[in-house]
């Protein structure tokens, strides 16, 4: 397996498929055509479909000023949902082309090249694989991690939590109607204002998560600084309850670098047997995928076992299974916001259950890994980011808002 490095990146939102990856892969090619005087990239697939929605255009517009942008919707012989080709012109004259995929969590790949992302630092290939290996050697993950890493992923992490951070007190803070004509408000800083009214512990607690999720998923929306974790759109699950661990609970910061380890490692194994791009398998992929690797991370750090671990990774992805991309009016707003701080509260649930079921439990992290990429496979195409199905279907009307805390009413109007 690769590095677990690559599953965080920073970037700008909404969609580490489809404005980080496309960003990136810009940025690449007019590196490597700095003479030419014009260029034209045509976006297929889902990026073609959604690309509106989810800022495309404008990340790659923002890399190469100058480009000629082209939709298509019709190319359906493709490598991946979300192929670009890159075409470089010197006085009308083509002088480069560039097929690139954007594979998900801004990930890119390049037709027929290897990158630095792609070199294999984990002989291990599964969590079966490295769960032996841990328990043969007496190691905990942690120490798996890092035996296999280069002195570059702590350093790195500590960055990856400072972005992290500074994206839910930003986002606790801001107020006003999120972009792309939903009219939705933010909803994050009255959440994290009423959590404490008479409640139990648990819904304060349950609340106060849920406000941090809004809080990175309201910046997301509006295209700030996030970190794909292991996407843009299912960027506020991990954050939201490490945020909470720290800060409301205590955990030193180095407690959480490890369990942001432990977290990415169950993003890589996902990544490497089955993939965390919406527009591949739908939002199984994406949500499915943080909400597992969130509770890995929190199981890491309740000092859960290596087997208790898995469970609660495993019980986080398997109650994901099947479900859909269907962002309304291609936005990454309606179901997604909300959907981060329900995977959120689902994350720490599997952990609770994972201490209870760990003994008894019959499926492996591994099978349900390989269950949610071949349900993915099977999925029709109008549920895997194309906003062709479900909910995107959904005429949204927001005839009033809620007095109190700017909820809205969504008035339902089949097509
Ligand atoms: S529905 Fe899920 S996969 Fe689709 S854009 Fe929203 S968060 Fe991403």
């Amino acid at each position: 397996m690769r590095s677990i490095i690559s599953v965080y990146k920073i970037g700008n939102g909404p969609s580490s498929s489809h404005t980080v990856g496309p960003y990136n892969a810009a940025e690449y090619f007019k590196e490597k055509y700095p003479d030419a005087d014009a260029y034209k990239v045509i976006c297929y697939g889902s990026l073609a479909y959604t690309g509106e929605g989810h800022g495309t255009g404008k990340a790659i517009l923002s890399a190469i000023p100058k480009a000629e942008l082209i939709l298509n919707t019709t190319e359906t012989d493709l490598p991946h949902p979300n192929t670009m080709d890159f075409i470089a012109y010197k006085e009308s004259t083509e002088i480069g082309k560039m097929r690139i995929m954007s594979v998900g969590g801004g990930s890119i790949r390049i037709d027929g090249e290897m990158s630095e992302e792609d070199i294999d630092v984990y002989p291990e290939k599964n969590f079966r694989e490295i769960s032996e290996l841990c328990k043969k050697d007496n190691i905990s993950l942690k120490d798996y991690i890092f035996s296999h890493e280069s002195e570059k992923l702590r350093p790195y992490l500590i960055k990856i939590w400072h972005t992290m951070e500074e994206c839910v007190q930003r986002g606790l803070v801001a107020e006003g109607i999120l972009p792309g004509g939903l009219n939705l408000p933010r909803k994050a800083k009255s959440l994290y204002t009423m959590r404490c009214r008479n409640e139990s512990s648990d819904i304060a607690m349950d609340r106060t998560i849920a406000s941090y999720a809004y809080a990175v998923n309201e910046e997301n929306a509006d295209e700030h600084l996030v970190v794909t974790a292991p996407t843009c759109g299912s960027c506020g699950i991990i954050p939201s309850i490490f945020y909470y661990m720290r800060h409301d609970k205590g955990y030193s910061e180095d407690e959480i670098i490890d369990a942001l380890a432990v977290a990415a490692l169950i993003g890589n194994v996902i990544r490497t047997n089955a993939s965390v791009s919406g527009a591949e398998c739908g939002c199984q992929a994406e949500i499915g995928s943080a909400c597992s690797m969130a509770a890995a991370g929190f199981a890491y750090l309740n000092e859960l076992s290596i087997d208790e671990i898995e469970c609660a990774a495993e019980i986080a992805m398997e109650h994901h299974l099947g479900l859909t991309c269907d962002p309304v009016k291609g936005l990454v707003q309606i179901p997604c916001i909300e959907r981060n701080a329900v995977a959120a509260m689902r994350a720490i649930n599997a952990v609770n259950l994972a201490r209870f079921l760990s003994p008894t439990k019959q499926i492996s992290l591994d099978e349900v890994i390989t269950t949610m990429y071949e349900t993915g496979i099977d999925m029709d195409e109008r549920y895997r980011e194309t906003a062709h199905g479900g909910l995107s279907q959904i005429h949204g009307i927001y005839s009033k808002y809620g007095p109190e805390f700017g909820d809205c009413f969504f008035e339902r109007k089949k097509l």
